[in-house]
């Protein structure tokens, strides 16, 4: 403080700051000289104030809340977050688009990411899902394969729709989820007015060690809302932070979206014998056989106090399950279990964990780790760091085992068991025939559109997988573009 009671500036080491207007120069006009260390100091940390942004999911917003149980699920979990009605567990959800930069856009034709971590008394469960059921491929291997078809051409730097579409035309199981994207869905008008789908199986487990199969399902309780093409085109160049803006505002006005929280669930054995193959993310789980049953309320009601700090320095990972959940052999979601945490400790250092934002609020963290980059805690002190040992460090708790379970066959690189009704084509065409005649014709209007822009051969390989999916789907998208060979 200063005379007056005011703050004082001080550098990174507590030094008061002289004058944070004028460099140090020899006279008025001469060169500016080396010992003017706070200059140096100031302009060498703004040199270091970016910090890798995400491949994918770079541009995000974030808010705090919690999730509420409705329905004590204990006949099918351990998971203490989700047992005794009107338990409260405060979370962190984080909101975003997926192929562009950190400053794109938010009201483009994306999937959006929904990521939640829930501060559970015993750790933090991270729910890494998207606001679509189902997802391009089916396994990970493919994964940096599709996502340098989204992004820049590596020569030009510009988007290309011929990388797009060359990608899915040969990756026939990602029409459900490009039906999906060029629908309405495909621009929702906010954060607040879409659903969160985990996509991914997860396996629950009981206290008995009993097993089912699960999918989440966020519903959102603002009704499930899209933008036009022109008015997401108008708004993205007007207010390209339209998302962001929106859920922080509506936070601040006191209006807290939520979301109600349901669960698909599948018994153990049934995995293996259903029509098609349940662990397949392109595929959703009709209703009609697993109907939605709820479990909570996901409400979000703080806005962070700082962007960077909270919401950039976030970092989710699909492998976080607490006891009762469990993985399921979807291939896509085995996969993220690696690429998730790699990605985190790339991006924030292998003790990204003690940034606030990421550290679990509920139990406290007790390991053998120690050490590395930005080790910023008291990093155990004098305790033991090792084990087995004879001094009171911390033993293994049999609440973190997960079930044993069979597997079977030889290890090789193969494709998922077909189950009787395997096929790329079914659900995309379910969906295509749900829809009102309004809304086949926009999304096949946004398919031509983005199609008229593709090489010819891509374009016919891709008509015949609409085609397939529902006559009329790949006719009318055909005729849309004026062509009328197309091998089917
Ligand atoms: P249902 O009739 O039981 O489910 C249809 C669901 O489709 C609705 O509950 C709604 O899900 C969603 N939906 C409604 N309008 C649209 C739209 N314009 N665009 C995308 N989704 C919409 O049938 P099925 O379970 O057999 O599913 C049929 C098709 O519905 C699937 O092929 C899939 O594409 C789509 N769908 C299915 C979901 C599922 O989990 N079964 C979830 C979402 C979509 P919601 O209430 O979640 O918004």
């Amino acid at each position: 403080m200063d005379e007056k009671g005011k703050e004082t500036l001080k550098s990174q080491h507590g030094i008061p700051v002289g004058d944070n207007q004028n460099s140090t120069t020899a006279g008025h006009s001469g060169p500016t000289l080396l010992e003017d260390v706070y200059l140096i100091e100031k302009l060498a940390h703004f040199d270091r104030e970016r910090i890798p942004e995400r491949i994918v999911h770079a541009k995000g917003a974030g808010a705090f809340g919690y999730f509420e149980a409705t329905r004590d699920m204990a006949g099918y979990t351990k998971a203490k977050f989700l047992r005794n009605i009107g338990k409260k567990t405060p979370l962190f959800v984080r909101f975003s688009t997926v192929a562009g930069e950190k400053g794109s856009a938010d009201t483009v034709r994306d999937p959006r990411g929904f990521a939640v971590k829930f501060y559970t008394e015993d750790g933090n469960y991270d729910l890494v899902m998207n606001n679509t059921p189902v997802f391009f491929i089916r396994d990970g291997m493919k994964f940096p394969d599709f996502i340098h078809s989204q992004k820049k051409n590596p020569r030009t730097n510009v988007r290309d729709p011929d990388m797009a579409w060359d990608f899915w035309s040969h990756s026939p199981e990602s029409l459900h989820q490009v039906t999906i994207l060029f629908s309405d869905r495909g621009i929702p008008k906010d954060y607040r007015h879409m659903n969160g789908y985990s996509g991914h199986t997860f396996k629950w487990v009981n206290n008995r060690g009993e097993a089912v199969w699960v999918k989440y399902h966020f519903k959102t309780d603002q009704r499930v809302q899209n933008l036009s093409v022109e008015d997401a085109l108008r708004i993205a160049g007007e207010d390209p932070d339209y998302h962001t803006k929106d859920l922080f505002e509506s936070i601040e006005r006191g209006e807290y979206p939520s979301w109600t929280v349901y669960v698909q669930i599948m018994p153990y054995e049934e995995a293996w014998t259903y029509k098609f193959n349940p662990f397949d993310i392109t595929k959703v789980w009709p209703h009609s056989d697993y109907p939605l049953q709820e479990i909570g309320k996901l409400v979000l009601n703080r806005n962070p106090d700082n962007y960077f700090a909270e919401v950039e320095q976030s970092a989710f990972s699909p492998a976080n399950v607490v006891p009762g959940i469990e993985f399921s052999p979807d291939k896509m979601l085995q996969a993220r279990i690696f690429a998730y945490a790699d990605t985190d400790r790339y991006r924030l250092g292998v003790n990204y964990t003690l940034i606030p934002v990421n550290s679990p609020k509920n139990t406290p963290v007790n390991n053998y780790y120690r050490d590395g980059f930005m080790r910023v805690d008291d990093n155990g002190k004098w305790s033991v760091n090792y084990e087995p040992n004879s001094f009171s460090g911390p033993v293994e708790d049999v609440s973190g085992k997960r079930i044993k379970y069979g597997v079977n066959g030889f290890a090789d690189s193969l494709p998922y068991e077909k189950h009787s009704e395997d096929n790329d084509y079914i659900q995309a065409g379910n969906l295509y025939r749900m829809l009102s005649g309004e809304e086949k014709t926009r999304l096949i209007d946004n398919i031509a559109n983005d199609l008229k822009n593709v090489k010819p051969d891509i374009v016919k390989r891709q008509l015949a997988h609409f085609y397939k999916a529902d006559k009329d789907y790949g006719t009318r998208i055909a005729a849309e573009l004026g062509v009328r060979d197309f091998g089917m």
